[in-house]
């Protein structure tokens, strides 16, 4: 067993090298979202797959328009879906909807606003201008070309592509299933009102919670109280799953059994402290193909060893391009004072303020402090010391 300390970015390192990219799924549209896909998409038809009108008006021949006051005699409307039933001779014009297709013979659409109609049924075109209003078959996408490359991250846009080429399913990076643990003898589900020396488990529902946001399934496998035969069967349990989450039972404790009995399950380990605050107690292993993470207890320090480690490794795991984005550059608003001597990930305000991105610290009172941390939406990466407004910094942003 590694007992030296890592540095949080030796520890990011060791983590991503141990995190396999998992295969492929094939997930309905619906649940593709955040997904990252898996294979080249063609189109299977001409996008748009037909001369499409991109106005509301009456589509003519131009050489018809050429003068104007024009009157053409209408012969038959177009809305969305139906389709021509005749080439528009000359001297003639079609009433169209926005969508709908636009008849043979036809080179442009009148906006209906530069038309009147007349008392004999026929329209006067009043302006004809030199735009076309007409989407050409397959000026979007022609049959066949690839409109999704590999590794693309699905997102609404990417949906609607997809739907548009026909693709009701679509293979992407298998989503690693994860099962989250709480270990403690004091922890009570929230629905109990805590007795002497009893707290309620947060740590169980914001770890979930972080894994919903990261798009990937997880479990609860609820809470295994400090002893060797209960925390031996519940990690027993979430050893079955990709990555398993431990929270708590990690320190220099007594009751701290967490490492003992991973390693008596015969995970390997990869290391067991992180040189940082908050979050120096967390333990990485490996169980073959799968990731076992032993997260602080302290519910702040829990979500941010979430944040740093986990969350790269589960965005690996399923094929993200780019699993551990750069902390962004950002200037300090106000002072701030780190003390310790460790590297600090300090909770902090982060905004976009004109061309840059400024951060405030937060003041929070500590890794147990859930509900101050609550207002930050980054973490400063500092050193021990006293730093003066607009010097320059590092933060990761938390609202992904
Ligand atoms: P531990 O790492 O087990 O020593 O826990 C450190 C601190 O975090 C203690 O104050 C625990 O009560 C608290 N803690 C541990 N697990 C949880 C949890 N699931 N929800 C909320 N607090 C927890
Ligand atoms: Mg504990």
């Amino acid at each position: 067993m590694t007992l030296d300390m890592v540095t949080p970015d030796e520890a990011l390192g060791i983590v991503l090298a141990h995190a396999p990219r998992l295969g492929a799924e094939t997930v309905p549209l619906a649940e593709a979202v955040g997904g990252v896909l898996a294979e080249a998409v063609a189109a299977d038809i001409d996008l748009p797959p037909f001369d499409k009108s991109a106005m509301d008006g009456y589509a003519v021949r131009r050489q018809d328009v050429a003068r104007v006051p024009a009157d053409l005699a209408m012969i038959e409307e177009l809305p969305a879906g139906a389709a021509p039933t005749r080439d528009l001779a000359p001297g003639a014009c079609a009433k169209i909807m926005t969508g709908a297709p636009v008849p043979p013979g036809a080179d442009v659409v009148i906006r209906v606003e530069d038309t009147e109609a007349l008392p004999d049924g026929r329209v006067r075109i009043l302006r004809a201008g030199v735009r076309p209003n007409i989407c050409l078959r397959g000026e979007d996408v022609r049959r066949g070309a690839t409109v999704l490359e590999p590794g693309r991250v699905v997102g609404p846009a990417e949906i609607g592509v997809l739907a548009s080429v026909g693709r009701e399913r679509v293979a992407i990076g298998r989503r690693p299933r994860v099962a989250v643990l709480a270990t403690g003898d004091e922890l009570v589900p929230p629905g109990a009102i805590p007795g002497p020396g009893e707290i309620r488990d947060s740590n169980s529902f914001s770890l979930m919670a972080a894994c919903r946001r990261a798009g990937v399934p997880a479990d609860l496998l609820g809470v295994a109280r400090d002893n060797k035969a209960d925390l031996r069967a519940k990690i027993g349990e979430g050893l079955r799953r990709d990555v398993l989450l431990v929270s708590g039972g990690i320190s220099m404790g007594q009751w701290d059994l967490v490492p003992e009995v991973l390693e008596e399950l015969g995970v390997a380990v990869r290391f067991a402290k992180v040189n940082m605050k908050p979050g120096k107690p967390t333990m990485f292993a490996t169980h073959g193909e799968r990731l076992v993470f032993g997260l602080p207890g302290n519910p702040v320090s829990t979500l941010v060893a979430f944040r740093l480690f986990v969350w790269p490794a589960l965005r690996k795991m399923m094929g993200h391009p780019q699993p551990a984005p750069p902390p962004i550059d950002a200037v300090l608003a106000d002072k701030a004072s780190v003390p310790g001597d460790r590297l600090s990930y300090v909770p902090a305000d982060l905004q976009h303020q004109g061309d840059r991105w400024q951060a405030r610290a937060i003041e929070t009172r500590g890794s147990a402090d859930l509900v101050g941390f609550c207002r930050a939406n980054a973490l400063l990466v500092l050193d021990p010391g006293n730093y003066t407004p607009g010097t320059r910094v590092k933060a990761v942003p938390l609202e992904l």
